[in-house]
């Protein structure tokens, strides 16, 4: 027996930075939407787990030891429940690694529902989510999907309404950006300066309640974007494309590098993606949509 179980990648369409705490973590106000770039993660018995293996265009640049997050949440769910992890994990990859969508996270909160229901452990969704947060800061969002505004280090979730479907084209670039370097970034490119305390911006959740997305991509915002664009300048070029190809708007996406381009239809989306495409800017481009919902078992 084995299950299945479905989980998007996600865009903030708000990220909003504190100063670095003694803790090292930073305050956010993060705007989470998911969207529709899937993994799947299948969860089969298996003695002496757990084990993962992955596939996809990516998959050689996903860890498969105990690292993994799709391990490490089977590890944390048996050990709640007194049991050994004795799972084989398979990872089917189609979401970018070290993109800025939170990949590993997802993996994290899809291993977790698998193995939850093929251990049958009775967990609750609040003891779920626990295990997610211990996790990651993103790893709970990705368990709960639709849209969401993260605070604290973002994994303290308050689910939003969203009044309609945003249209987006992703592209993805050559190789990763890490997190905590693009964190690392962000903190000296703000050394001596006044960072706000990050705040949810109104107008972008009003717009998102409404569905406008003219008046979303007038509130987009990310504050690791200089970061990633000093750490990655080529970005720009790949910014200015879309723009130009007539996206609403364009941002990195979290810590980069793939970017984000908000468009007016499904229709908008295809014209950018054929553009994007054509530029030589990126790696590849995706078309898709959001909100979508967040870990399924299928
Ligand atoms: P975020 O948007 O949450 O900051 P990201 O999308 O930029 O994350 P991930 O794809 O989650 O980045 O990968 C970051 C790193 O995490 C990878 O380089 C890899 O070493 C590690 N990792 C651990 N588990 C996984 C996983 N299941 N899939 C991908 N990467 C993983």
């Amino acid at each position: 027996m084995s299950v299945t179980v479905r989980v998007p990648a996600k865009v903030n369409v708000q990220l909003a930075v504190g100063a670095a705490r003694p803790d090292g973590f930073h305050d956010l106000a993060n705007v989470f939407l998911a969207v529709g770039l899937y993994d799947e993660v299948t969860a089969t018995p298996s003695p002496g787990g757990p084990r993962v293996t992955c596939s996809g265009p990516d998959a050689d640049q996903v860890p498969l030891d105990r690292t993994n997050l799709a391990a490490r949440a089977a590890e944390a769910l048996a050990a709640r429940y007194g049991r050994t992890p004795d799972v084989h994990l398979h990872i089917a990859k189609d979401i970018p690694v070290a993109g800025g969508m939170a990949g590993g996270s997802a993996d994290g909160a899809a291993a977790l529902l698998a193995c939850d229901a093929l251990w049958q452990t009775g967990a609750s969704r609040p003891e779920l989510l626990e295990i997610c947060a211990e996790l990651g800061s993103d790893v709970p969002f990705s368990m709960v999907g639709g849209a969401a505004l993260g605070t604290g280090r973002g994994e303290m979730l308050t689910e939003l309404e969203v009044g309609g479907t945003f249209h987006w084209v992703f592209a993805l670039a050559d190789g990763g950006l890490s997190t905590p370097a693009v964190f690392r970034e962000f903190d000296r490119l703000t050394e001596g300066t006044d960072v706000p305390e990050p705040v949810a911006s109104p107008e972008l959740l009003t717009a998102l309640a409404k569905g406008d997305a003219h008046a979303l991509a007038a509130t987009l915002v990310n504050d690791l974007q200089p970061a990633a664009l000093s750490l990655r300048p080529s970005l720009a070029d790949t910014l200015a494309a879309g723009t130009a190809a007539g996206a609403l708007a364009a941002l990195v996406s979290g810590s980069g590098p793939t970017t984000a381009f908000l468009c007016e239809s499904a229709a908008a989306a295809e014209k950018v993606a054929e553009t994007l495409s054509a530029s030589g800017t990126c790696r590849s481009v995706r078309v898709t949509a959001g909100p979508v919902p967040g870990a399924t078992v299928l």
